[in-house]
């Protein structure tokens, strides 16, 4: 297994990984929170997660991974502010909560799978996995991490250890920039503390959705109310992959918040380190601007298809930008990527019609066999696939540069080596790559049978005497066998009907 260097988080440095168990990755990607189509720059966080995944797999690990749906208690600011996003949803669509989830689940695993991303092992949604976030809240009560208010229960910052870890912020920055100096409960003690069970009371009142718990609130009867936001993401991880995990991956802006106080809770119910690499990758902008729903630019892929754009042309896009870079979407960006990888494919079937019309042995020069030595072209070749091979490796081993690694496909597609080593390098390249390349069939062509061969070249030469009416008559006797006319520019093109 070759060596893999990922920049972790924790520490901001460039790692060399080592699994907790060898040969196995235990992966969670924080998912979307399902109340809207997620936009493209979402969907590059999964691509990129994506490729980390193919990657390791290509490289021999065996990777589990979970990606989470929050379907409650993410609040329209990432804070402890604001309503329940789901539930404004669910006003906004006319249906109920569970009927938003749905949809809105749906729409990603079509667009995650049209970008021909592999399935996460585990998709938990956070309403499936209320008592294992009430048993962590009440762990933390009970180790004095924890403290409950008649609106929440909040977790204690100053008991955390080594709070600010991953951002490396000073505590006054995080407070700043994570605005969490807006506060509506006057028991909180600490402006950072974070709810991590809000009950049914006070702006949330009139939440709907919410479950009965053992904490307790004077405004409420049963503990009556619903979990915040990050710690669904602690509970979902050590339910489904343990209490410590190899890479936890998401975005950039959730690590002064969402990642920080996932740390904290983990770390303090479980008494043992979460995440052993922290994996963020950077955003997608528009224009060199941030996507957003007021200026238009929030594209979903659905935007991106109705434009005439394939997914894989998107995901060729994505491929060309580092995961720790921004990148800047333009459609005439997408149209450099669409051209490009229309000219893949179309390397690809050619490929596969020159193997087809050669036969399957074509590859196999007599002096292939053991009689002779290997020619000189030959032992050169080998060397060259030797080095493409150590190349690529080099690249995606080296925290996932893939855009490092695609540029070695179109060296080898420029280079001179025989066809069938080309195609099974790609191919073998695109496990990580996931272009789909390994479905590129030769190009379609109609057998046409002699009979109707026949009535076409009559018809050609009626049509040359201007005998129209001949020339209709053959055209419809053509038609009779099953076959269609088209005439563009002075030709006839036969077609099934
Ligand atoms: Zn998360």
């Amino acid at each position: 297994m070759s060596v893999v260097k990922l920049y972790n988080t924790l520490g901001r440095k460039k790692e060399e990984f080592q699994p907790l168990k060898k040969g196995r990755v235990l992966m969670y990607h924080c998912g979307p929170t399902v109340y809207w189509t997620q936009h493209i720059g979402n969907m590059r966080g999964m691509v990129m997660a994506d490729l980390v995944v193919r990657t390791l797999e290509y490289l021999g690990y065996k990777v589990k991974l979970t990606r989470n749906y929050t379907d409650v208690g993410h609040l329209t600011s990432d804070e402890d502010e604001g309503e329940d996003k789901m539930e404004k949803a669910a006003r906004r669509d006319s249906l109920g909560p569970e009927q938003i989830a749905k949809k809105y689940i749906q729409i990603f695993e079509n667009d995650i799978e049209e970008l021909n991303t592999r399935p996460a092992d585990f998709k938990p949604r956070a309403t499936e996995t209320i008592l294992e976030i009430i048993k962590m809240v009440k762990t933390l009560l009970d180790k004095d991490y924890a403290y409950e208010t008649d609106l929440a229960v909040y977790f204690d910052i100053t008991k955390a250890k080594n709070y600010t870890q991953l951002s490396g912020q000073k505590m006054e920055e995080n407070i700043q920039d994570a605005g969490k100096g807006d506060v509506s409960d006057p028991k909180k003690k600490h402006p950072a503390d974070f709810a991590i069970w809000f009950f049914r009371a006070g702006t949330h009142a009139k939440a709907m959705q919410y479950w009965p718990s053992p904490f307790k609130s004077k405004l409420v009867k049963n503990g009556e109310g619903f979990p915040g936001w990050h710690i669904e993401c602690s509970a979902m991880s050590k339910k489904f992959l343990g209490e410590t995990i190899d890479i936890h991956m998401g975005g950039v802006e959730h690590i002064p918040v969402h990642h920080t106080n996932e740390i904290a809770q983990s770390e303090a119910a479980n008494g043992m380190k979460f995440v052993k690499y922290w994996l963020h990758n950077e955003h997608l902008t528009v224009n060199n601007k941030k996507m957003a729903k007021s200026e238009g630019t929030s594209y979903a892929l659905s935007d991106i298809k109705e434009k005439g754009f394939e997914p894989m042309a998107l995901r060729y896009f994505f491929l060309q930008a580092h995961y720790r870079s921004k990148q800047n979407f333009t459609w005439e960006g997408l149209g450099a990527s669409q051209i490009a990888y229309e000219k893949l494919k179309a390397f690809m079937s050619r490929i596969n019609e020159e193997q087809n019309s050669h036969g399957p042995n074509f590859q196999f020069p007599i002096s292939n066999f053991q009689l002779n030595p290997k020619s000189q072209t030959q032992r050169r070749n080998s060397k060259l696939i030797d080095n493409y091979q150590k190349e690529f490796i080099t690249y995606i081993s080296d925290d996932f540069n893939v855009p490092g690694a695609l540029a070695v496909v179109w060296e080898i597609i420029k280079s001179d080596l025989p066809y069938s080593d080309k195609k099974k390098l790609i191919l073998d390249f695109d496990q990580v790559l996931g272009l789909g390349l390994d479905k590129i069939k030769k190009g379609k062509k109609e057998v046409i049978p002699a009979a109707v061969e026949k009535l076409v070249v009559e018809r050609e030469l009626a049509r040359q005497n201007k005998d129209w009416a001949r020339a209709d008559d053959l055209r419809n006797k053509i038609y009779d066998l099953g076959f269609m006319l088209e005439d563009t520019d002075g030709k006839s093109v036969v077609k099934k009907k």
